[in-house]
């Protein structure tokens, strides 16, 4: 009967809502183990010159080798790494790994770009992102400026002055800061002008829409203006094919990143984009 469906429902729900829970506690002390251990491996993903498909620059993003369940993707681990307060220690192992990573091409002669790596509000309220970033650089010998930051829009949501202190500091460094997920937060024009924001970074549900009728682009086309008048370059994510890339092209947007362009890749896996002088949109358009 209906009474004890919706009893059986219910007593579904709790589980589901129990196992939930319960994995996260697990997952929270497996990472503890994971970050001592090094189960981390990070991937990187190209940023190209819309029209040329110069490299700009590559993304840093963690993946987790887990010993049973496999290759675990950031969705499934950073928010509880951030409910935790774990998320410190992860960044702070990021920071390093792309570090090492990059004197390990400068070492081999390859073409230098920058890195950007993915930074959460509670690094920047409980830690000192421009402190572990420089401390790592100058541990392995680099320039500041190898490292870009990204941060999103729940940085809003933090404590205004100690964000601001710590962007200032990025930029006397030569770090640049950029939006991302640009669009699904809250933001004003006032506060990604105060913030000082390099690069917007435009969420993908955006350039998805971007095929599918006039709205993608008229949307498109007024965050491109307004970035102009801010003196800041925007980035297409999640460009996956060649419509898209022309649109965006013919809106004067600066730089994509995507499937289209690559998957993150394993370091070993991009070594061959570190030349110069290469289109790496002359392979992706050809091969489509
Ligand atoms: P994000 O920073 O916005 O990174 C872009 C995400 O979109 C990545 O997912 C990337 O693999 C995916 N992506 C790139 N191109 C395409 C495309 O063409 N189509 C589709 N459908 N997806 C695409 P990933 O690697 O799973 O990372 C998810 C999020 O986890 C990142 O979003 C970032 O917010 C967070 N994250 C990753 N690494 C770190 C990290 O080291 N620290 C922190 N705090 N967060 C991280
Ligand atoms: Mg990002
Ligand atoms: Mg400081
Ligand atoms: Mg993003």
């Amino acid at each position: 009967t209906v009474k004890s469906g919706n009893r059986g429902h219910y007593r579904f729900f709790d589980q589901e809502f129990y196992a939930r829970i319960q994995l996260r506690r697990e997952t929270e002390a497996e990472l503890v183990l994971a970050l001592e251990q090094d189960q981390f491996v990070i991937h990187y993903q190209p940023r190209v010159d819309a029209r040329s498909g110069t490299l700009l620059g590559l993304e840093a993003l963690v993946r987790w080798q887990h010993p049973t369940r496999g290759l675990v993707y950031p969705g499934d681990f950073v928010p509880i790494a951030e409910g935790s307060g774990l998320i410190l220690q992860l960044g702070a192992m990021v920071m390093d790994k792309v570090c090492a990573q990059l004197a390990q091409w400068r070492e081999e002669g390859l073409h230098a770009v920058p890195v950007s790596v993915n930074a959460s509000a509670r690094q920047f309220n409980e830690g000192s992102v421009d402190d572990v970033l420089a401390m790592h650089v100058r541990r392995h010998g680099l320039p500041p400026s190898l490292i870009e930051i990204e941060l999103t829009e729940s940085i809003m949501l933090s404590n205004a002055g100690q964000v601001f202190d710590q962007l200032t500091a990025l930029h006397a460094m030569g770090v640049s800061v950029h939006l991302d997920d640009f669009g699904t937060g809250y933001s004003s024009l006032s506060i990604l002008h105060k913030l000082d924001v390099d690069v917007l970074k435009v969420d993908r549900a955006f350039t998805a829409q971007l095929g599918t009728g006039r709205e993608g682009q008229i949307l498109f086309k007024a965050i491109i203006s307004m970035a102009k008048a801010l003196d800041m370059r925007v980035v297409a994510e999640g460009v996956e094919d060649v419509e898209q890339l022309t649109l965006l092209q013919q809106l004067g947007c600066d730089e994509v990143q995507g499937y289209l362009v690559s998957r993150p890749l394993p370091a070993a896996e991009v070594r061959h984009f570190l030349r110069p002088g290469i289109s790496l949109l002359a392979a992706a358009t050809a091969a489509e």
